[in-house]
């Protein structure tokens, strides 16, 4: 696992060359207790000079283990990055160029605001804070129980 994420400018092959690695996903520094990175940033790019200009292509994937902000239950996902691309011009005198900051910012970016385990998650209860997933709550069969009650009760009222 690599801390940085770098081309060999000086070496590089004239028709292009793959790379493929994983850098460290320490590098995303993100702080946070409910998105955790874990085995590393994964990259897969083609890297290429155009006169002036290296174009590197490729794609990313980087593994986290989340809360999900709807019912609070653990989970892992993986954020995917299809379609890496950056252009950075560089002279005779460039010899490595430093791409750990864009592949950084592009995991960002792809970065649910709200994580949630499943599209279809149920979330928790608003009364007992049970996660519904695993099933209904109690709350639902009191109301459903409540229902039956008020039925009941008119029916004693036609006898009348
Ligand atoms: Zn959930
Ligand atoms: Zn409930």
């Amino acid at each position: 696992m690599n801390d940085k994420l770098l081309i060999d400018v000086s070496r590089l092959d004239k028709e292009g060359e793959d790379f493929e690695d994983v850098l460290d996903d320490a590098v995303l520094d993100l702080n946070d207790e409910f998105l955790r990175p874990f085995a590393g940033i994964r990259y897969a790019i083609f890297a290429q000079l155009l006169g002036r200009e290296l174009l590197v292509r490729g794609s990313l994937e980087q593994d986290f283990e989340a809360v999900c902000s709807r019912c609070g239950g653990d989970f892992d996902f993986t954020v995917k990055v299809p379609d890496f691309t950056v252009s950075v011009e560089v002279d005779d005198k460039t010899e490595y160029v430093d791409l750990t900051d864009e592949a950084r910012q592009s995991i960002i970016l792809a970065l649910p605001t709200y994580p949630v385990c499943r599209p279809d998650c149920l979330g928790v209860c608003t009364s007992c804070g049970k996660n519904l997933n695993e099933g209904p709550c109690k709350c639902k069969r009191e109301e459903t129980d409540d229902r039956w009650g008020a039925l009941e009760g008119l029916k004693i009222d036609e006898h009348r």
